[in-house]
């Protein structure tokens, strides 16, 4: 066994298949709310706060190998938004589907392998140690999948003013006149010549002359 330390039916996240027994095709249904444990999600992006209320609604069949369970995960998540950094929520629902495996069906079912291999294989596979299996793994993969990468408070948020740092979801026709300082520079200039009544940067540039040129035609 690769595992370091025994399974502990007080864990929470420790499932007990005493009751299911290994009668091929035996089904038992588990329901369970478990705290969340430190970490689950993706860390500095969005996850389960530690504590809070995770459902688990789980179905374990028995097979040959060992125990098939099949599962769902519920519970609010937390983050903030990619783009506008604004705190988010977001139901989470997280399915998974895991073979746990009897010890002893490796040594009946297959050929030893090289040690090395068999290393190797052992970090991946997922075993029921005195008849119990622990969930945590497959939870905390389960969960990864099932979050947003990027999460965004909506679609189509407009992230945060370049200039000023403002929300532009709040105020989509926000702008700064004065996009930069030589902007600000012929702004100034073209208000001292005449006073303001055309529209901004204009009239003294070459190239939006052209253009306006171009559209007249
Ligand atoms: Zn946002
Ligand atoms: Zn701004």
């Amino acid at each position: 066994m690769t595992s370091n330390a025994r399974l502990d039916h007080r864990d929470p996240l420790v499932f007990d298949t005493h009751e299911l027994g290994r009668r091929p095709g035996a089904q038992q249904r588990l329901s369970r709310t478990i705290d969340a444990p430190k970490d689950l999600g993706l860390q500095g992006v969005i996850g389960v706060p530690e504590g809070a209320p995770v459902e688990l609604d789980l179905r374990l069949e028995s097979v040959m190998e060992g125990v098939l369970v099949t599962g769902t995960a519920r519970a609010q998540a937390e983050g903030e938004c990619v783009r506008c950094l604004e705190p988010l929520e977001l139901a989470l629902v997280a399915e998974f589907q895991e073979m746990f495996s009897y010890p002893d069906a490796d040594d009946r079912g297959r050929p030893k392998a090289e040690p090395v291999d068999d290393a190797e294989e052992d970090e991946d596979r997922l075993f029921i140690e005195d008849g119990l299996f622990d969930l945590e793994p497959v939870l905390r993969d389960a969960v990864v999948l099932a979050l947003p990468m990027q999460p965004v408070c909506q679609d189509g948020c407009l992230g945060l003013c370049s200039e000023c740092g403002e929300r532009l979801t709040d105020d989509p026709d926000h702008h700064h006149d004065a996009v930069d300082i030589r902007w600000a520079a012929l702004q100034g200039l073209a208000g001292s010549l005449e006073d303001g009544e055309k529209d901004k940067m204009s009239g003294d540039e070459p190239r939006s002359a052209r253009a306006a040129e171009k559209q007249e035609k």
